[in-house]
């Protein structure tokens, strides 16, 4: 059985919008740059992936396009008919900072069609893991209102998916993006069936959703968890989420199966995010998980590509984590390696995130 590897070059096509970083272009912002979500980031990890050759270790597929009813069972037909509109117009703009290219639409249903292939493949049991290198990203994305880079919301149009075809209805969604995966929260709020973690930096983005207070609603109560973090954790504070909620989380749950959001904003390089994570840090996030689902949902995992900034780092991060999905034993070494974990927080910074997630788990019940 073999790690399947989701991707399609039309996916790294999607742009559009005139922007300085995350400014809009006017007035006193010189243009140039472009938004930090560009296709960079994410086509050097394939390169990455081709140059060591774990590539040839993984079974390289691509997958037609989410289809109109697939999208719908997410998104409201009106969303869905005016971003198409907008999209065959030449493009355009229908949220916060989600601008998006003629085509725009198709690139964005291709992105969820990645992320539903994986799901259904491994659910198949056609593959024993999965990782979709997809863009746009899709955790942002609201049912009717796209915003943060997302246009449609991958990984909830997987699910939905998979829960209509008859392949599982239990589903865990482990967010370890930076930012609050507060789409997929909002979509999945009221729901028993999937449980939705969130580890993010507090009042990073959106700057008023991920509290740890927000815990569900209706049948959904106790079925979304968030974890937001003070800035500046490192690895072990990360892991420490894991070990106290994460797992336990999973284990009480029993999902059927695992999908991750997989940013790597967390990067101690990434320019979105305050947070100090090294690839090997990555790797252990992904052992957890991995271990987790061999455990609880015979080893279905699913990896999602979310967000992450860093046009240098993210393609080390990611292959660290494919690698161990893999459980091959090519490395691409940590360029970063020894300058992060020189930057780790001292014990005084450990005691005090260690508190502040002890105070989480408590909240949580475990
Ligand atoms: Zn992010």
């Amino acid at each position: 059985m073999t790690t399947a590897f989701y991707t399609d070059e039309r996916c790294f096509w999607h742009g559009g919008g005139n922007y300085a970083f995350t400014l809009p272009v006017g007035g006193l912002v010189q243009p140039g740059g472009g938004l930090p979500e560009s296709p960079e980031t994410k086509r050097r990890l394939k390169n990455l992936l081709e140059v060591t050759g774990l590539i040839h270790a993984l079974s390289t597929r691509s997958a037609p396009e989410a289809t109109w009813q697939e999208m719908a069972r997410v998104h409201p037909e009106s969303y869905l008919s005016a971003f198409r509109a907008a999209s065959e117009a030449g493009g355009g703009e229908l949220g916060l900072r989600t601008p998006f290219g003629p085509g725009g639409f198709e690139i964005a249903a291709l992105s969820a069609g990645l992320s539903t292939a994986a799901l259904r493949a491994v659910l198949k049991g056609e593959a024993r893991n999965a990782y979709a290198l997809s863009r746009p990203p899709g955790h942002h994305a609201l049912p009717d209102w796209p915003n943060g880079f997302c246009l449609l919301n991958n990984i909830a149009i997987a699910i939905r998916a998979a829960q209509a075809e008859g392949l599982a209805r239990r589903i865990a969604v482990i967010d370890w993006d930076v930012h609050h995966g507060n789409g997929t929260e909002a979509i999945f709020y009221e729901d028993p069936e999937v449980l939705t973690i969130s580890l993010h930096q507090e009042r990073n983005y959106p700057l008023d959703t991920g509290e740890a207070a927000d815990r569900g609603r209706g049948a959904g109560e106790g079925f979304n968890i968030n974890l937001p973090l003070p800035p500046g954790c490192g690895e072990a504070a990360w892991l420490l989420a894991f070990d106290r909620v994460v797992l336990p989380a999973l284990s009480r749950f029993r999902p059927e199966a695992i999908v991750v959001a997989c940013g790597y904003d967390a990067s101690g390089v990434d320019p979105l995010g305050r947070m100090l994570l090294r690839a090997e840090s990555f790797r252990l996030m992904t052992e957890r998980v991995r271990r987790a689902a061999e455990e609880l949902c015979r080893g279905r995992l699913v990896l999602c590509h979310e967000g992450g900034y860093s046009e240098v780092h993210v393609p080390f991060c990611g292959h660290a984590v494919i690698a161990e999905l893999a459980q091959s034993g090519i490395h691409a070494p940590d360029p970063l390696d020894a300058t992060l974990q020189k930057r780790q927080p001292g014990p005084a910074f450990d005691a005090f995130a260690g508190a502040w997630i002890e105070d989480l788990a408590r909240l949580h019940g475990f």
